[in-house]
């Protein structure tokens, strides 16, 4: 049977990140602020309170568009989308609806089939974001609802993708590259509590489309796919139909589940909203000077500090870790260049991951001196990630850090190799003879090859050593010791 091809579009509400709200003053700083203390009576939508528009939002709205090769139309309007709902106090929601802002553009991610690929963009509007519900028990049988309009009027762009994407891998990275872009333009805070929100369209080729609402996380995003697409096409092998539907998903469960209330078209009566003129913005968008966005970036790392493609995507693929590592490097650009990319894209990466925590919290000249400590061979690069970890803990913990010498001293990491004169018996406690170890038992057909004779084999061994050590030891010590290990196993 021929593999299904999948197909995905998206429909992303991001938080445009301005000081107050789309039609009034209230601040949007609400996120540790008691229920309903940013409010007033446009954003409540009382009775004969009028709307005045955030020129700033519509300005960062025209940078997406821009940065998203989209059209800017030279008239949008705002409409009213009528609907009921307790989080939307105004019963209509502002947003823009048959003249949206911009349309037609694309946004470049690096494909399933290696290479860049191009996900095109239907249209980008400007709506306002409604309050929030906060359901007391769970989300499906709540006790009761609190309703809080803080959140109602903070601006958002909706941005539509077309279906171009084919697994739930490409929706992710263009998740992550739209998200990047937005952080570039300084529009958006990725890691503010549900600036994101995510609808996705999925279908199976020749068969209905499903809508899975209101995906709040972007790792939400892939995993609902995943679960949407395994539960389709175990319909479609079992000979039963996709049913035309909308879905929500279930953040703590990873699963999607039809929406109770039998979806019927809505008739949202969309019509202008009358109080608020239509918007002509050419001559402004022309004036707007886009920053370095990430693909910019990318070459530019790749050719001013010779990072490998992987590594210059990952480093700019998040605008916090790109300047935290431009930081890192400007301390000492030739000496660390080389050490920063892999000691930031792989290792501090992983290890923030795996804490759970931003690169916000890790201080760049701090971790300039680590580098630092391994590019003059003081210690192993086992012992910088030893090093690294225990202070990543405190970080962690909320506890001081402490300082790398400290730590060497404390914990007796090994200084190290070039300072040793070596003698077998020395060897055996010091790191070389570890490297020695690791690069033995890395590669055991090289020492096969050896054994037998093979001259070529041990240069590439000693290659591999150098590599580990970095250039700090002596290369005739190591040939001498290598040459002793070996033929001490042999034995
Ligand atoms: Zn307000």
């Amino acid at each position: 049977m021929a593999e299904e091809q999948v197909i995905v579009g998206l429909e992303v509400h991001c938080q445009l990140d301005t000081k107050s709200k789309l039609f009034c003053g209230c601040s949007t700083d609400y996120r540790n602020d008691a229920p309903n203390t940013h409010v007033c009576p446009v954003c409540l939508g009382l009775p004969g309170a009028m709307p005045v528009l955030n020129k700033r939002s519509i300005e960062y709205a025209m940078r997406v568009a821009k940065a998203l090769n989209c059209s800017v139309l030279p008239e949008s309007e705002f409409s009213r989308k009528n609907y009921f709902y307790p989080d939307l106090d105004k019963a209509y929601q502002i947003t823009q609806y048959d003249k949206p802002l911009a349309e037609g553009g694309y946004l470049e991610i690096e494909g399933d089939e290696g290479g860049e690929k191009r996900i095109r963009i239907t249209r980008i509007h400007v709506e306002e974001d409604p309050g929030r519900l906060v359901h007391m028990g769970t989300a499906e049988r709540g006790k009761y609802s609190l309703v809080d309009y803080n959140r109602s009027g903070i601006p958002l762009i909706e941005i539509v993708s077309e279906p171009d994407m084919r697994s739930p891998k490409e929706a992710r990275k263009f998740l992550n590259k739209l998200r990047a872009t937005l952080e570039y333009l300084s529009v958006f805070d990725s890691e503010k509590e549900g600036s994101l929100r995510v609808d996705a369209n999925i279908s199976i080729k020749g068969s209905e489309r499903v809508e899975v609402k209101n995906i709040s996380s972007y790792k939400g995003v892939e995993k609902a796919l995943l679960f949407e697409i395994t539960r389709q096409k175990s319909l479609l092998r079992r000979g039963q139909k996709v049913d035309r539907e909308t879905r929500h998903y279930l953040e703590a469960r990873g699963v999607t589940q039809s929406s109770r209330s039998k979806e019927q078209e809505h008739d949202y009566r969309y019509f202008p909203e009358p109080d608020l003129r239509p918007l002509h913005v050419q001559s402004w968008v022309d004036g707007i000077v886009l920053p370095e966005l990430p693909d910019a970036r990318r070459e530019r790392f790749i050719a001013q500090y010779a990072c490998s493609l992987n590594h210059a995507r990952t480093l700019t693929g998040e605008l916090r870790l790109a300047n935290f590592f431009e930081k890192v490097v400007a301390a000492d650009p030739k000496g660390l260049i080389p050490l920063a990319d892999t000691w930031i894209a792989d290792t501090l990466i992983g290890e923030l991951n795996y804490r759970n925590m931003s690169v916000d919290a890790v201080d760049a000249a701090g971790f300039s001196e680590l580098l630092t400590l391994l590019k003059q061979c003081i210690i192993t690069d086992k012992s910088g990630i030893e090093m690294l970890r225990i202070n990543l803990d405190h970080l962690m913990k909320g506890e001081p850090i402490e300082k790398w010498d400290d730590l060497i001293e404390k914990h007796g990491f090994k200084k190290i190799i070039h300072t040793i004169t070596l003698s077998s018996e020395y060897a055996i406690k010091n790191p070389v003879h570890d490297a020695i170890i690791e690069v033995i038992n890395e590669h055991p057909t090289a020492v096969e090859d050896f054994r037998k004779g093979k001259k070529g084999a041990f240069n590439f061994l000693i290659g591999q050593l150098m590599k580990k050590t970095r250039g700090c030891a002596d290369p005739a010590e190591l040939n001498r010791l290598l040459t002793e290990e070996l033929t001490k196993k042999e034995a």
